[in-house]
């Protein structure tokens, strides 16, 4: 027997940071709606954890803030377990040939650099006297190695560029990863004017919570308790007359003349693909690269963590690991006394114990690293960091433009061409300023 239905004005699918932007629109207003998460909680890829005396988070570990971003935290009565750095206080550091090597102020760090050629150096300060060509879409690699060189790429954007997206330069867009960049530089002549004129909201920050984030979304469970429906997998949507029907695994079925769909690409596209097979057919040609995050506790010893943001590794130096964060230099009271707690980003699934094997001889270069250290977690992302490689900017335009040809259906996520948490939590907001 079909089980009866329940109707409300907007139905989102997905309580990622995403779906949360979403819910915190239609919060605002009066209309009915229901958020249909698949898992027993919220929060998607945000999940804490608590071990051993460390709290640490197994996805995302730090976010940027935007002012509705902090708006939703006030909201949520989170205030008193905020936790926010300027980015500028920490320094961080680069893995060169030479080993880590400090970056307090970038531009003075970098131009005082041994571990850069003069010709590098002269290279990337003559950047503003380069003449600037409007470029059809070009990998991150292309774009920035006519305009500071080839060295500064491989030694620093290489690095970056892997902290954020996992991800290659060869193959990263820079017409996405980079766009207000690169349409500053057509605009300005050169990347240097393009960073002066560049509108900023304030200095940028790094924030969590005392508790990771968890915190999050557990107090967003709490709030949208009368919206939110945990373990309700959406199994199939159709339009059903001018309304969307959507059934869940269990039999359930949610009907809206509004439908936000906020999961990864891979599983938008396979809800979608009764309903418009070009669009879940663009959605489908979006990657993801793995990673894994392995958690450590490190007791201070004789060589105590500096105070630093953590590191990065650019691929040229071709080591077992991506980078590093100190994340109790970054947040209070994750880690016991005496002990500090870093997340090390890999490429290597498995057990803890063996894959901090893989990464130890490297981890033993640095003298504050070579410990004896309580191994905590580690935690494999199949699918972390949604790939924007080149051919994306026109696949995103495509998923766009199709996308506003399916009356009552908007989407949100990190996919569509931002992956920072506060990013992403802004593409819910504006998915529902779309249908509304
Ligand atoms: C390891 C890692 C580290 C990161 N570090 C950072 C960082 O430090 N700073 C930063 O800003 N960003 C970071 N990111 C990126 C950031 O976390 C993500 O971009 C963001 O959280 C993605 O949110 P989302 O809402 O798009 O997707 P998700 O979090 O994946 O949410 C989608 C939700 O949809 C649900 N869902 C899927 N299918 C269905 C279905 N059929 N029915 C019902 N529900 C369904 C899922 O269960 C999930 O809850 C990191 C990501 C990873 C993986």
């Amino acid at each position: 027997m079909e089980k009866a239905s329940k109707s409300v004005d907007f139905l989102i699918v997905g309580a990622g940071i995403s779906g949360m932007g979403a819910a915190y629109a239609l919060h605002k207003t009066e209309k009915s709606f229901a958020i249909l998460e698949g898992r027993n909680r919220a929060g998607g890829v945000l999940a804490s954890r608590e071990k051993n005396g460390y709290t640490y988070d197994l996805g995302a570990n730090s976010a940027a803030s935007s002012t509705s971003y902090l708006e939703f935290i006030q909201e949520l009565g989170l205030e008193d377990k905020f936790q926010s750095i300027l980015a500028r206080s920490l320094p961080r550091s680069l893995w060169q040939k030479q080993g880590l090597m400090r970056i307090t102020s970038p531009l003075r760090s970098i131009l005082g650099a041994r571990w850069l050629s003069p010709k590098a150096k002269w290279t990337l300060l003559t950047e503003p006297f380069r003449k600037s060509q409007h470029d059809a879409e070009e990998s991150v690699y292309t774009f920035l190695s006519k305009r500071i060189g080839e060295e500064a790429v491989v030694k620093i954007v290489d690095a970056v560029m892997t902290g954020i997206y996992a991800g290659d330069i060869h193959q990263l867009s820079a017409d996405v990863v980079f766009k207000e960049l690169k349409e500053g530089v057509s605009e300005h002549g050169s990347i240097f004017r393009a960073l002066r004129k560049k509108k900023t909201n304030g200095p940028r920050t790094i924030s969590g919570f005392n508790g990771g984030f968890s915190d999050l979304s557990n107090a967003f469970e709490k709030k949208f308790a009368d919206n939110l429906v945990l373990n309700a997998t959406v199994q199939s949507i159709h339009r059903k007359e001018d309304q969307w029907e959507v059934t869940l695994s269990n039999g359930s079925i949610y009907c809206s003349k509004h439908l936000i769909l906020t999961p990864p690409a891979h599983a938008t596209a396979a809800l979608l693909q009764p309903v418009h097979h070009e669009l879940s057919a663009a959605l489908n040609t979006i990657s993801y690269a793995p990673m894994g995050v392995l958690h450590l506790g490190i007791p201070h010893g004789d060589h105590p963590l500096p105070n630093e943001l953590g590191f990065l590794v650019p691929n040229y130096v071709n080591r077992s690991l991506l980078g590093a964060l100190y994340i109790s230099k970054i947040f209070n009271d994750r880690s016991p006394a005496n002990h500090d707690l870093i997340a090390v980003f890999h490429r290597h699934q498995g057990e803890a114990e063996s894959v901090y094997k893989m990464v130890k001889d490297d981890l033993d270069e640095i003298p504050f690293l070579k410990k004896d250290v309580t191994i905590l977690d580690n935690t494999w992302w199949d699918k972390a960091i949604p790939q924007f490689n080149v051919g994306s900017k026109v696949n995103l335009q495509r998923i766009t433009q199709l996308t506003q040809t399916v009356e009552g259906l908007e989407l949100a996520g990190n996919y569509l061409g931002k992956v920072g948490l506060a990013d992403v939590f802004e593409s819910g907001i504006q998915a529902i300023e779309r249908l509304s």
